[in-house]
């Protein structure tokens, strides 16, 4: 990580760089009061590998089908990790990233599916895995 300010001074919402100001005060681009409570660390790193392992998933779906699955399965178990409300703050970079995660995940499954349709009408469509 080389994020030269901290994170925490990042509207929580939408991401607006809040450097110059305290907890509470409202962010001017989407009006909600800044949370300054810490990342949780643990919450964040689960989304990101998420990504990671649903991008390798879709890249490999189609030439090592079950590696590809193992790796969805591990992406599942990572974005099934909860976040700590009381303790820490849901930050911008861990919404992005959920969100991403969960578009990369309907991308592979709709791939898997269309996969799992190709082959019920042409069996041998994959020749190379044989
Ligand atoms: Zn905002």
């Amino acid at each position: 990580m080389t994020d030269v300010e901290s994170p925490v001074k990042q509207c929580q919402l939408c991401g607006y760089d809040m450097t110059d100001r305290d907890g509470g005060e409202t962010c001017p681009e989407c009006g909600s009061a800044l949370d300054t409570r810490p990342d949780d660390q643990r919450y964040l790193q689960a989304g990101f590998i998420a990504k990671v392992l649903l991008v390798w998933a879709i890249a490999l779906q189609i030439l090592l089908p079950p590696v590809a699955i193992l790796l969805a399965f591990a992406a599942a178990f990572q974005l099934a990790k909860r976040h700590d409300t009381s303790q820490y703050r849901l930050s911008y970079r861990a919404r992005r990233d959920r969100k991403h995660a969960n578009y990369l995940a309907f991308i592979w499954f709709v791939i898997f599916v269309a996969m799992v349709v190709i082959s019920e009408m042409w069996p041998n469509w994959q020749f190379w895995l044989d």
